[in-house]
């Protein structure tokens, strides 16, 4: 088996695929590999699978395939898997770290204190204690933040098409999760449904000074209508680490709207993670060996 290793995964996998074959990391050679692993940077596209004759199965490090062009693997007979399982704690853990940094001010905090400023009284912090949570879907990694976000004493409701009752959060209509929440947390994957539903629109129907945390997909917002929405103080913050490019262009209105607390993308990147993700492609490969 030829595998190609196109993006940045635990520096032990190499090591530990070596059982079923080579492993190589030279995208020049892409017209060998039998199979090709990615993360979300490497896009399948059509033009690469033209490049790509011998490659019978695509797996995606992780949970959203929206970097991977299904419908042109299946014309060429390419399969496609992913690693769903693997990621869930480490995203859930981001979305709580953003969820907390906003109330608690850690970056003014931390900032300030290191600039020799010691705003002991002017920092006003909040608590997440007995504060809605509306989780936009309520899957593998929402149940997660569900299940934290219940333990910091949240109301905890979910709006999710597909999820008709939780465990964890009462299911609610999207107008009742707009209207109740005083923090949002999108857990969708962008679908050409999900396409930027959190819109001027969208943004009118919630709270003032609804605070949202994005862990999902970038374009699941629209990022002008955002950036105007923090500017009128409609949204206190908008903490995120999706983006709609990875890195978001420097023309992207987020980076100068005030209330945006940004992270690279780095969601799925714990240390346990990727170990987790390096588990389930070895437990692909076994299967088709
Ligand atoms: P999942 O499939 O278990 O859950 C997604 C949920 O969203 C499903 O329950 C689905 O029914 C729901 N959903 C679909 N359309 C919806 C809509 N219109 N409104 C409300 N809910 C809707 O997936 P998951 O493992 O929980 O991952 C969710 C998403 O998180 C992924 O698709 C990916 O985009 C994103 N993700 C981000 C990172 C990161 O690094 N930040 C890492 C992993 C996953």
């Amino acid at each position: 088996m030829k595998i190609l290793m196109a993006d940045a995964f635990d520096k032990s996998l190499p090591g530990r695929l070596a059982q079923f074959g080579e492993v190589f990391e030279d995208m020049g050679r892409i017209g060998e590999a039998e199979v090709l692993l990615v993360r979300s940077k490497t896009k399948v596209t059509p033009e690469m699978l033209e490049k790509a004759p011998n490659l019978k199965l695509v797996v995606r490090g992780g949970v959203g395939l929206d970097n991977v062009d299904k419908a042109a693997c299946k014309a060429k007979g390419v399969d496609v898997m992913n690693t769903p399982e693997a990621s869930s704690v480490a995203v859930a853990e981001l979305a709580m770290a953003l969820m907390l940094a906003v109330p608690n001010e850690v970056v003014l905090a931390h900032t300030s204190t290191k600039e020799g400023k010691f705003l002991k009284k002017e920092i006003k912090r909040t608590e997440l204690f007995q504060k809605t949570l509306g989780l936009l879907g309520i899957g593998r990694i929402g149940t997660e933040v569900a299940k934290r976000a219940a333990a910091f004493g949240m109301t905890v409701i979910g709006c999710d098409p597909y999820v008709q009752s939780h465990p964890v959060a009462r299911m609610v209509s999207l107008d009742e999760l707009f209207a109740k929440s005083d923090y949002i947390s999108i857990h969708t994957p962008l679908t050409d449904e999900t396409k930027g539903m959190l819109n001027k629109d969208a943004f009118a129907k919630m709270k003032d000074g609804v605070i949202l945390v994005n862990t999902g997909r970038g374009k699941v917002i629209n990022e002008a209508d955002m950036a105007e929405a923090l500017r009128g103080g409609k949204v206190r913050a908008y903490a995120t680490d999706v983006w709609y490019s990875d890195p978001p262009d420097p023309s992207c209105p987020l980076l100068t709207a005030p209330g945006v607390l940004m992270a690279p993308h780095i969601g799925a990147s714990s240390k346990e993670n990727l170990l987790r993700i390096g588990d389930c492609i070895v437990a692909i490969l076994e299967k088709r060996k």
